[in-house]
């Protein structure tokens, strides 16, 4: 299967809105190039210094996501330039996101990560810290970030019922907030994701093919 043909598949079957975040980590700067030239526009990678690189190397108008968890003293590698950021899971990393937009003289958009998964090793908050950050007087004081939504990530499982509620428990969290984006869903369950009100889907493997 080519990479073409993955997204388009994929695509078709993704209601209008929901956008397709195509996750190149480890891919190499061809696998993004053709992916690009089949028109795709928003990738996403888990490693700042792989970010960086390609964002060097590849074409201009590519919107870069960092997906993946988010050290502290790594945001200014990113900052001039990044799209959206999902991994946030602290308020000392949205202070220094806030401090590295300001130097950059732009706004960075940003997710909440929220742990919904009973894995210990999953990052994020409980629904409670987020709303603690949403509705704390931090925030408003920052001006140089946007949030614009919550990411978060299921178990690993093969039991469907549990992915659904854990997807579907971020959802409902989701709609008492105000926010607008709702980043869940990989190539494993981004299908069950969308079902339960994902408006945003990182799909990697089943573009690009496994990563080994
Ligand atoms: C790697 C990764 C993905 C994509 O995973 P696939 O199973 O290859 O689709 C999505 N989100 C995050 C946070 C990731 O690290």
């Amino acid at each position: 299967m080519s990479i073409k043909i993955n997204l388009a598949e994929i695509k078709a079957t993704l209601p209008d809105n929901v956008t397709l975040v195509a996750v190149s980590k480890t891919k190499p700067n061809k696998a993004i190039e053709e992916a690009y030239d089949a028109g795709q526009r928003e990738f996403g990678e888990n490693r700042v210094q792989e970010l960086v690189a390609k964002a060097e190397s590849l074409p201009k108008d590519i919107e870069w996501h960092l997906i993946g968890h988010l050290q502290k003293n790594k945001v200014k590698y990113i900052a001039p330039f990044v799209s959206l950021i999902h991994g946030v899971d602290s308020i000392e990393t949205l202070k220094e996101i806030n401090k590295q937009g300001k130097k950059n003289n732009r706004v960075i958009n940003c997710l909440l990560q929220a742990k919904i998964a009973t894995e210990e090793s999953k990052f994020g908050m409980s629904f409670g810290e987020i709303e603690r950050i949403l509705k704390g007087d931090a925030i408003k004081t920052m001006q140089n970030l946007n949030i614009v939504g919550l990411m978060g990530m299921a178990s690993f499982t093969d039991v469907h019922e549990q992915i659904v509620e854990e997807f579907n428990s971020l959802k409902t969290f989701f709609d008492s907030t105000r926010l607008s984006t709702l980043s869940m869903g990989m190539s494993g369950d981004y299908k069950i994701a969308i079902e339960q009100g994902s408006t945003m889907v990182r799909v990697g493997s089943a573009i690009f093919g496994s990563r080994l």
